[in-house]
């Protein structure tokens, strides 16, 4: 892949997630020291094949593969320890690394958050997130109202009790007051449980900012991997449509605790095509044989929760949204492969909303739902040489393609996947 010009990377998911991150990712982290994630929490996830094996990680950032790399686990992340410790077992048991840092100011999902985020999802009905129900967005709204937990409490047994007892009784009183139902924890149970993670936590924890710090003054690599995409930012996507996290790279700096403003390489990752996992308004969505066949060679399905994606063609006013919002060194356009053979390929370049032009994306829900995607039509390329060095080797359909997605996005593709495999992938 290309040359790695800054020692700061940011990798970040252009569209709604899914945009094969977890290639360029791996890519990246081979190099790095440090790959850090900055926010959400065990609702993304990356696959890892080791031999005959497949190793699926929600939590713990890629680069389990690398043993000089530091996995960095920073504040804006949620952790849950009983994900965290199922994870870090599994890593020991295949002899990958467990070389870890985990924020002593990052979040603790606690049990009764998943209980919430069920009950939520029913309560909130058509307007639910599609949450992949891993106490995300509770544990986040805790920590707005101050009385969340954070890893460094679970180190302190006084305080922990008592900072646990505002959590307990708060939440307990959400689930039998808001949501009528049973609450089915014991504090005593729920205490020892968290107290017992952080006794087996403890070397793992520490001052992502003081070592992070260090680690650009030594001129470190250090990678910050995005989870989810940039457009189900909290605040800048389809709200309440969204994740439960900022997911732009201007977070990178709140949720891991450093400033690197200047010296990073923002690196976004769009697919050829969009799929979306949400219940929400989706324009582009293809419906019919088409989306079936886009989905089977694409085997758009979650890594979570293993959820059927949606799919739909790629839009090119959502891109240049999401350019706007981190402001992209370059754009890695991945999964070219997927639309071989179709005989016309469509990009969304422009929307009518009510039957009017519209600029940008729009903020509300109805306006959304009433977009008229603009189409750009192309015809599509027949195939694909089995192994691609330079673009010159490309059918021309694919050139206009790509130039059409970087002159509306106001992007510049710098590089090429067109396989799973890891050599598959050209630069431009
Ligand atoms: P992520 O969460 O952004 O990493 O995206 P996914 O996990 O949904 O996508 C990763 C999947 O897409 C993996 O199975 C990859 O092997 C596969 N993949 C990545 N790049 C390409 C590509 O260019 N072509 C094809 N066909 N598959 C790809």
């Amino acid at each position: 892949m290309q040359n790695n010009k800054s020692n700061i990377v940011v990798v970040i998911g252009a569209q709604w997630g899914d945009e094969g991150k977890g290639k360029v990712t791996d890519y990246f982290a081979a190099r790095a020291d440090f790959i850090v994630r900055f926010q959400g929490g065990n609702n993304a996830g990356h696959t890892i094949i080791l031999d005959e094996k497949t190793i699926k990680l929600h939590l713990i950032p890629s680069g389990v593969l690398h043993e000089q790399c530091k996995l960095v686990i920073g504040n804006g992340v949620v952790v849950d320890p009983r994900v965290l410790m199922k994870e870090i077992k599994m890593l020991k048991e295949e002899g990958l690394s467990t070389n870890l840092l985990i924020s002593d100011r990052a979040h603790l999902i606690m049990p009764y958050h998943v209980d919430i985020d069920y009950h939520l999802t029913n309560y909130q009905n058509e307007l639910a997130a599609g949450s992949t129900r891993s106490g995300i967005a509770p544990v986040y709204a805790d920590k707005l109202y101050r009385h969340g937990l954070r890893i460094t409490d679970i180190l302190n047994k006084d305080l922990f009790r008592n900072r646990l007892k505002k959590s307990f009784d708060f939440n307990q009183s959400l689930v039998e007051g808001v949501f009528k139902e049973s609450f089915k924890h014991s504090f005593e149970e729920i205490f020892d449980e968290f107290y017992n993670y952080g006794q087996e936590l403890s070397p793992y924890i520490g001052n992502v900012t003081e070592v992070l710090s260090a680690a650009m003054k030594e001129n470190k690599q250090i990678m910050f991997e995005g989870a989810q995409g940039a457009c189900l930012d909290v605040d800048h996507g389809l709200y309440p449509y969204t994740t439960s996290s900022n997911t732009i790279a201007g977070q990178v700096e709140a949720g891991a605790g450093i400033g690197i403003n200047n010296t990073k390489k923002i690196v976004g990752i769009a697919k050829a095509y969009l799929t979306y996992v949400g219940r929400g308004p989706f324009p582009t969505e293809i419906k019919g044989d088409l989306e079936d066949k886009i989905r089977d060679i694409g085997q758009e399905y979650g890594t979570t929760t293993g959820r059927a994606r949606r799919v739909g063609w790629i839009d090119l006013v959502q891109l240049k949204y999401a350019n706007q919002l981190n402001n992209f060194s370059e754009v890695i356009l991945t999964k070219i492969d997927v639309l071989s053979g179709l005989k016309e390929v469509k990009l969304c370049t422009g929307y009518l909303i009510n039957g009017r032009p519209a600029s940008g994306v729009p903020s509300d829900i109805e306006s959304f739902k009433n977009i008229e995607p603009i189409y750009e039509t192309l015809p599509g390329w027949s195939s694909l040489p089995e192994h691609i060095e330079t673009i010159d080797q490309c059918p021309e359909e694919l050139k206009d393609f790509i130039a059409k997605i970087e002159e509306v996005s106001e992007t510049k593709v710098s590089l090429i996947s067109y396989g799973p495999d890891r050599n598959q992938t050209f630069k431009l």
